[in-house]
């Protein structure tokens, strides 16, 4: 395995009861022999992992502990975005921190890696999609001829990868389900994935921020120039490799640092990952609970997200109490950074970016 195990090394594996009668289930736990097996009932439903930890905690507990369990709802939701659809995930939660990471907010904030065991049951299901699609009808933003199925909403495949193959299973049926693309976001170089054999199927958005900022909100992800190096590596190896601008944070002197950044993909990059080259662009969403949070455990970083002064508040669908930056001054920095990327990487075209 590839990843260092300061990452993920789990030593209490929590477990609902089915997950022994699959075989990834099995495989899992004989990976971690060492590991002390505490069954539960839901994989959503663990008190201590809820409560038990406190937040100086959490990154042991995100080290040390994995959860397996079996995805019940293998609906697959509209997107329109980064994808055309939202597949139902294999893993939900993160052994890496981001401060402004949404993920956490479903499952306690120390949030550690659920995986799900039943990824034939999701592939499958991804596939009676596609063939139920048919053919896509004319391009849209998310590709010009596959539908795009989202695999990694709630977590990190890249670290999923070191944990169970069915990182490797989903990229393997990506090759047989006609018209269709896998896709999910990255901020960790797992060279295991190199072995994968995509062929051209599945699409890795590496997300890149300039390293400065990345060294403080970016907990235990791997360094920029890391990821932009391994993008010539993820094309030749078979992989559609595009790039998430995300969350783009604006503090003064922002310009030099994505100047920098572009540049560095710029002086990087081969012809041929130049060539497929793509991106998103994301400003960031804060939000007032997950800047409690990060109060009690990385106060620095809430100096770059927390900017009331430049932020102004909205309530999301889900009810939550959102930061966003201000709706004019938001379109004029988005215009900025549109603009440092035409000059510098133009042939990087923008998907969307909002
Ligand atoms: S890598 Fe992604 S899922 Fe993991 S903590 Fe960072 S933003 Fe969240």
């Amino acid at each position: 395995m590839a990843l260092p195990r300061t990452l993920i090394d789990p030593r209490r594996i929590y477990l609902e009861p089915a997950v022994r009668d699959y075989a990834r289930g099995r495989e899992v736990l004989a990976r971690f022999p060492q590991a002390e097996t505490i069954e539960v009932e839901s994989h959503w439903r663990i008190p201590e992992l809820r409560e038990g930890a406190d937040a100086a905690d959490w990154l042991r507990v995100k080290r040390e502990t994995l959860v397996l369990g079996v995805k019940k709802g293998l609906a697959m939701r509209p997107n329109g975005r980064s994808a055309d659809f939202i597949a139902p995930s294999s893993s939900n939660g993160c052994a890496m921190a981001c401060a402004y990471c949404y993920v956490p907010r479903r499952k306690g904030y120390a949030n550690p890696v659920s995986v799900f065991v039943n990824v034939e049951a999701i592939a499958g299901a991804i596939g009676r999609h596609a063939a139920r699609l048919g053919p896509k009808p004319e391009p849209n933003t998310v590709d010009p001829a596959d539908w795009v199925y989202d695999l990694g909403e709630n977590g990190d495949l890249s670290l999923d990868a070191a944990v169970s193959n069915n990182v490797r299973d989903l990229v393997a049926a990506f090759r047989d389900i006609p018209g269709a693309k896998g896709s999910f976001a990255t901020k960790l170089v797992n060279r295991d994935l190199l072995a994968y054999e995509p062929r051209g199927r599945t699409r890795v958005r590496f997300s890149l921020m300039p390293e400065a900022m990345a060294r403080v909100v970016d907990v235990r992800t791997s360094p920029m120039s890391e990821r932009i190096a391994a993008i010539n590596d993820f094309v030749a190896a078979g992989y559609e490799v595009h790039v998430n601008f995300s969350p783009v944070i604006v503090h003064e002197g922002w310009e030099p640092e994505w100047r920098a950044l572009f540049r560095e993909i710029d002086d990087t990059l081969t012809p041929a990952a130049k060539a497929q080259l793509k991106c998103e662009i994301i400003m960031l969403t804060h939000n007032a609970g997950l800047h409690e949070v990060n109060l009690a455990w990385h106060p620095k970083a809430e100096d770059w997200l927390w900017r009331p002064d430049l932020q102004e508040a909205k309530v999301s669908q889900g009810g939550m109490e959102n930061l966003r930056y201000r709706r004019a001054w938001k379109r004029r920095w988005l215009d900025q950074l549109l603009a440092w990327r035409e000059a510098l990487i133009p042939y990087c075209a923008v998907r969307y970016a909002f």
